[in-house]
Formats: structure tokens, C-alpha cells, sequence
């Protein structure tokens, strides 16, 4: 038996199938009167819906999907704004692959580059670093996208092109924090959220008390999980207990991954490059205070925002709204599940994305329509 295999045992996972039954009874869960449970992270949806758990788990436990998933959250303005730099005849525009096909009001990278952009995939900011430093007479500008997990890997790709001088590289910064959006959904009035499994991999460079607040100041239970799924089902079990004994706090599931106080590497990494913004906007939350990240004025020419004056860095940015009939703000803040919305299976699928949901490896669509399929949609029907 490796290390997998104990993550997901068969008699384990029966075990604990019965405890939360057990408890979700002692609650008075029931399928009419369930407990909301939001994943927090687009990893644990895909987990959740990729194992079955969401069957296996009793009706009165009901999953709501949140807004974890980085490139579902993009507005479609930067995406906009991403092809308007991209398309300078100077410019080779590096990407990681899952921002390729999300739709702006005029199209997706995918497009640009089929239309003549220099739009190249990479797998780490680093390869975007190695492109800057063999193409000179070019301009290299990394896509920089992602919450906690990927914030550090493109610090760190901006403090090594200053020690080098490499004038040529920049980033156009999208990176957002986790913390700011859960407080803006737990202060809307028309959420109902009972408790929180918490994200793992932003955990590994935050580590868990920067959720302090979701237990002290909303009273509401958070377990941060790893992603097996015993690992999901054991998380769960903790969130349930917590509610039924009365108790708010911030469990760690996932403490052989997660420590206490974070990475202290990353940490120092992300304070020295980046800054709060005052506000950035979130597809389906709108304005979020000091819920995005911008790039520090001491190393202001690494900014393509500055650099291009683009976004923010030609002052407000433009606000896009949603393609019509698409519904994805509804479904990113769990108030509508994916196969409510009118265009999921029609005009709304991973081959004609109308929506972010729907594209990227971890969007709540996405998982409904991969795992679910055409069974999702009859049941839809
Ligand atoms: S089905 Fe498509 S349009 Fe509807 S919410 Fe999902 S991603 Fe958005």
C-alpha cells in the first residue's frame, strides 16, 4: 500500500461516511434543512465531484462552491487587457495554459494568438525569465495570475530579474489573496454559510491563522483540507462537529502539508514585491478592498501595467459586464449551482466556454460538466 492508497481506503472512507451521518442526525440536518458547507478552494470542488463525495455524503450535508478558483474570478476587462498588451508588436506574452481560452469581450488569448499575437504557454514564470534573458530586443510579460500559491513563484522571478538587470521582463500582475473575498461573502446578508473546508495550497505559504477572523468575528467553523478524499470526508466530519458542539474555530486537517504560521520564504518573498491594492474587482463579487496584489514602486519596471499603462496603471480600470444569459457571478458565490444556469451543455461547454467557470481545471462548471456530463444536464432538465 503506497501513501495514496491510505488517503483512499474503501473501509476507511466507509467510517467515516457513518460519522458524519451520525452527526449530521445529532445537527437535524436534513435534506430540506442542510448544512451549507463551502469549499473554499476549486481543487476541493473538482476533488469533491471527481470522488463522488458529494453523493456519498448524506442530503442534509449540502456543498456550496466558492470563489476559489483563480482564473474563474478574473473579470473579463483584464482579460481584455491581457490581449491589449499582448498584441504590441514588441511584445512575446507568457501565459500558464489554463488562462488561454478564458473570453474577454473580445475573445481569449487563444484568439489573439491565432490572430497573430505572440502569445506563448509557459509552466512557471521562471521559463518566462529564461525567455527574457534570450530574446533582448524583445519584451517579455508574464501573465502573473493566481491567489497565495503562485504569488510567491512570480516575487521570485521579479527579485531575480532585478538582480540581473533584465530591463526586458515585467508582469501583469493579477494576483489576489483568499482571505478578503470569504469576509465580503460572510458580510452579504443573503449568504447562508454554516462553515468552511479551507484551502490547502494556499495554506502551505499563509498557513491558517490569516482565517482567524472567519472563527472570532463570524462564528463560523473553517477546516483547512488536504485533497484526497479522505482527506475531504475527514474535514468535513471536523466542520460538522464543530457545528454541532456549538464550537468556532480554524482546524488544520492537512498539518503534514500546512504549517501553523506558513512558509517564511514565501512570506518574505510576497511582502518584498508586492503591495495591497485599495480595491480590485472580482467576476461575480465585484470591488473587493485590499483583495488584490500590486507590484511595489521599487520594482515599478517590472510592472507591465506601469510599463504599458494599462488596468490600473492608466488609473480606473474598465468594468465589463457579463455576457448576457451567463451566470456565472450566481454560481461563483454559490447561489446558484452550475446546472441552473440557462447555458450550461448549450451554449456554455469545455469546447465553447461562454463563461471562466466552464474553462478552467478548476472551475465549478467545469467539474459538474466533466464528472456529471450529459447526466448533469438531463437533470438539469
Ligand atoms: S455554465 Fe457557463 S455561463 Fe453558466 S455559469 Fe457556468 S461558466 Fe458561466
Amino acid at each position: 500500500m503506497n501513501l495514496i492508497d491510505d488517503f483512499r481506503d474503501p473501509a476507511r472512507a466507509k467510517a467515516l461516511l457513518t460519522a458524519i451521518d451520525v452527526v449530521t442526525g445529532e445537527i437535524g440536518a436534513t435534506a430540506e434543512n442542510p448544512v451549507h458547507i463551502m469549499e473554499i478552494c476549486g481543487g476541493h470542488t473538482h476533488a469533491i465531484f471527481r470522488y463522488g463525495l458529494d453523493k456519498l455524503t448524506p442530503p442534509g450535508v449540502e456543498f456550496i462552491h466558492g470563489p476559489g478558483c483563480p482564473v474563474c474570478v478574473l473579470p473579463m476587462s483584464r482579460v481584455d487587457e491581457c490581449i491589449e498588451i499582448a498584441e504590441r508588436p514588441e511584445v512575446i506574452f507568457t501565459t500558464f495554459g489554463d488562462a488561454m481560452r478564458v473570453p474577454g469581450t473580445r475573445g481569449s488569448l487563444m484568439q489573439a494568438k491565432a490572430a497573430g499575437a505572440d502569445i506563448r504557454m509557459v509552466y512557471s514564470p521562471l521559463d518566462a525569465l529564461e525567455l527574457a534573458r534570450r530574446n533582448p530586443d524583445r519584451e517579455i510579460v508574464f501573465f502573473g495570475l493566481g491567489f497565495e500559491t503562485t504569488t510567491p513563484s512570480t516575487a521570485l522571478s521579479i527579485q531575480a530579474a532585478a538582480r540581473e538587470g533584465l530591463g526586458n521582463f515585467s508582469v501583469f500582475c493579477n494576483h489576489i489573496t483568499v482571505p478578503p473575498p470569504i469576509r465580503a461573502l460572510l458580510d452579504d446578508p443573503d449568504m447562508v454559510l454554516d462553515g468552511f473546508v479551507g484551502p490547502g495550497h494556499v495554506s502551505m505559504v499563509i498557513g491558517t491563522h490569516p482565517y482567524d477572523f472567519i472563527a472570532e468575528d463570524y462564528g463560523k467553523p473553517i477546516v483547512v483540507a488536504g485533497f484526497e478524499p479522505l482527506d475531504l470526508l475527514q474535514s468535513v466530519l471536523m466542520v460538522l462537529r464543530q457545528i454541532r458542539d456549538g464550537r468556532a474555530c480554524v482546524e488544520n486537517q492537512y498539518a503534514r502539508v500546512v504549517p501553523e504560521f506558513g512558509n517564511p520564504v514565501s512570506l518574505a518573498a510576497i511582502a518584498d514585491v508586492y503591495e495591497p491594492r485599495p480595491s480590485f474587482e472580482w467576476r461575480g463579487l465585484g470591488e473587493i478592498d485590499a483583495s488584490g496584489l500590486r507590484i511595489r514602486d521599487a520594482y515599478r519596471m517590472y510592472d507591465a501595467e506601469s510599463k504599458f499603462g494599462v488596468g490600473y496603471g492608466k488609473g480606473a480600470p474598465r468594468v465589463v459586464p457579463e455576457p448576457e444569459g451567463c451566470a456565472c457571478g450566481a454560481v461563483m458565490t454559490g447561489r446558484m449551482k452550475p446546472t441552473a444556469c440557462p447555458q450550461f451543455g448549450r451554449g456554455c461547454t469545455p469546447e465553447m466556454p461562454l463563461g471562466a467557470l466552464m474553462v478552467s481545471s478548476e472551475g465549478a462548471c467545469a467539474a459538474y460538466y466533466q464528472y456529471g456530463g450529459a447526466r448533469a444536464l438531463e437533470a438539469a432538465e
